[in-house]
């Protein structure tokens, strides 16, 4: 099963990652992390990456494309994936599908994760992540059972540098501006489906899964 997981920053993305490898016990490819990862190291990619996530902006469409070229082309990708946060972009998109066709797969389907903009930038400042294992909380909507530790590894919970309501203006309009034309592009494509995003996590899982059931393909 090939996913995309796609929606706003804050939408929950990740969050139904999480749930949906353990599900169907396919990789996520969330780009994000793949950046983060690479800014932790240290490396020449990460130098590139930290100053566009800094500032709300994406990371040019090459050097995006070609991460993602290499991660899909690895052994586990092989019985499928989900892709979280990529494409975010009509090139990234196109990019995309030629790198299926080379590997000779379709996507399954393109999940979209539907909440009102009004709540995202509480959704994303209020956003904790454990250090350790990568587990994501919500100081509100889904805080951890003791302050500031991980329920799953016992790691400390971390902000991310972007996670502020500035930096959230920004990203929220290159989402705007950059990505939210892919919605018409796979709706086109004809493997598009919306979840409303608004409801609580586990319901919105369980309205992934049954989309995922009930689809034909
Ligand atoms: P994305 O990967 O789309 O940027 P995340 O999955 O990291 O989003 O979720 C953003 C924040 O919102 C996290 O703190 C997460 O715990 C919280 N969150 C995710 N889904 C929901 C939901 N359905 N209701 C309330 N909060 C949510
Ligand atoms: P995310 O973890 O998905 O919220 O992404 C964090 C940041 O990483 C974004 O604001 C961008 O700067 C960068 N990024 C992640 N995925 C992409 C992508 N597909 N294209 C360009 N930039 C990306």
């Amino acid at each position: 099963m090939q996913l995309l997981l796609m929606g706003p920053p804050g939408a929950g993305k990740g969050t139904q990652s999480a749930e949906l490898i353990k599900k169907f016990s396919i990789p996520q490819i969330s780009t994000g992390d793949m950046f983060r990862a690479a800014v932790k190291e240290g490396t020449e990619l990460g130098k590139k990456a930290k100053a566009c996530m800094d500032k709300g902006e994406l990371v040019p469409d090459e050097v995006t494309i070609g991460i993602v070229r290499e991660r899909l082309a690895k052994d586990d990708c092989k019985n499928g994936f989900i892709l979280d946060g990529f494409p975010r972009t009509v090139e990234q998109a196109d990019a995309l599908k030629k790198i299926l066709d080379d590997l000779g797969i379709k996507l399954t389907r393109v999940l979209n994760i539907h909440v009102p903009a009004e709540n995202l930038i509480e959704r994303a400042v209020g956003r904790r992540i454990c250090k350790n294992c990568g587990a994501t909380y919500h100081v509100k909507f889904n805080p951890p059972k003791t302050e500031n530790k991980c329920d799953n590894c016992g790691g400390e919970l971390y902000q991310r540098g972007d996670d502020n309501a500035k930096t959230m203006k920004t990203r929220l309009s290159t989402y705007e501006n950059s990505t939210r034309p892919l919605i018409e592009y796979y709706k086109k494509v004809g493997i598009y489906t919306e979840v409303d995003g608004g409801q609580p996590i586990t319901k919105v899982t369980e309205d992934l899964v049954n989309v995922l059931s009930s689809a034909a393909d």
